[in-house]
């Protein structure tokens, strides 16, 4: 009996489960990611990572990122400041502890968007999070939404696709994955994300009432 109260009450303070989304560049994960934050607002809480790459047009600094010198982010490292960080595409990106704990700290399901070496990361901590891997149609459908997104410069666009053979071979490792999803057909893809996270939404929804 105590031995439970324990334990609902340990896991209870521990907060929910954070989230992993990872899968090739332009497989549409800031768009799945941005749809479930509008749907359940005041549920999920996104992890602004630092980086040194430019922001984009329409990226806002410590909302979609934060946008940091290599020397500023190398010094953050060596300070112990990241869970983990990896270079992509030639540039620096990397989780602070104080992004998650940002989150955390409100109650809310953390989601982490990270490459696959940041997987490989995460999976040797304790954050024990649930992973899923977005993927794309095919490389050509990739290949097309990154050109059609038009934020990469030619070299950027050929890193990327190089990436995303080796992401897309990784995302096949048995035992990886909660749950890998191809987005096709985007509202499709959407439901699935929706139903992998379902019991961690209804869990956050439950102590949001009750308190
Ligand atoms: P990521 O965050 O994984 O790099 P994005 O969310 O930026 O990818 O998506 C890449 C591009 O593809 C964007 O221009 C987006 O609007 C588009 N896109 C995303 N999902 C779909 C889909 N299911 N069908 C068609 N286009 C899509
Ligand atoms: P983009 O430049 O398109 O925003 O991101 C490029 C890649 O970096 C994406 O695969 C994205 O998931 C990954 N990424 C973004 N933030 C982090 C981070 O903090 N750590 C790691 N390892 N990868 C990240």
């Amino acid at each position: 009996m105590f031995m439970r109260y324990f334990v609902r009450h340990m896991s209870a303070m521990a907060g929910p489960k954070p989230v992993v989304l990872t899968g090739p560049s332009g497989a549409g994960k800031s768009t799945l990611l941005k749809k479930l934050m509008k749907e359940f607002d005041n549920v999920f809480g996104f992890s602004v990572s630092h980086t040194t790459r430019n922001p984009r047009p329409g990226e806002a600094n410590g909302r979609d990122y934060h946008y940091v010198t290599r020397e500023a982010m190398q010094s953050g490292i060596d300070s112990g400041d990241f869970i983990e960080h990896a270079e992509f595409s030639g540039n620096m990106y990397g989780t602070s502890k104080a992004a998650v704990q940002a989150v955390q700290a409100r109650n809310l399901i953390c989601i982490l968007d990270i490459d696959m070496q940041g997987v490989r990361s995460i999976k040797k901590t304790d954050l024990n999070p649930i992973y899923i891997s977005i993927q794309p149609p095919s490389m050509e459908v990739l290949e097309e939404r990154l050109r059609e997104r038009k934020t990469e410069s030619e070299e950027n666009l050929l890193k990327r696709l190089n990436a995303a053979h080796v992401d897309m071979k990784f995302s096949q490792e048995p035992g990886l994955f909660d749950a890998v999803i191809v987005n096709d057909n985007l509202e499709d893809a959407y439901e699935q994300l929706k139903s992998s996270l379902i019991e961690e939404i209804n869990n956050v929804k439950k102590v949001t009432m009750s308190s």
